[in-house]
């Protein structure tokens, strides 16, 4: 992948990662009574005062499974692993990975294994 990309897909995750910590967050204060939220008036300070483990065990089960992996696709880009396929260890095309960056699976192994679990049910 060329640096262009790769820049792109670094914004790309942190402006999502961005966004969820900071849905997270008003998720975590509507859990708060009014008078806490007065002292914290800045949610994304709020989140960022708390620890990382205590902050992500309060929020959504949702949220948090999709922010760890943007996270992770964020360390992939760092590592440079990112736009590899875990399966095959192909590349990712381009197009599949500004779909869905977080993606760790190629199409083709993606559909594989989609076939495989439903001839598992059948
Ligand atoms: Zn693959």
């Amino acid at each position: 992948m060329d640096t262009k990309n790769i820049k792109l897909f670094k914004k790309l995750l942190n402006d999502q990662l961005n966004a969820l910590l900071k849905e997270a967050s008003q998720t975590v204060e509507g859990m708060s009574d009014e008078k806490e939220r007065e002292n914290f008036p800045d949610t994304t300070d709020r989140a960022s005062a708390e620890s990382d483990r205590n902050f992500l065990l309060r929020i959504r089960d949702r949220e948090r499974l999709l922010i760890l992996k943007v996270k992770s696709a964020i360390s992939r880009i760092e590592e440079g692993t990112f736009g590899i396929c875990e399966s095959c260890g192909g590349k990712i095309s381009i197009a599949r990975l500004k779909a869905r960056p977080v993606t760790t699976f190629c199409i083709e192994c993606k559909t594989e294994a989609e076939q495989q679990e439903k001839s598992d049910q059948a």
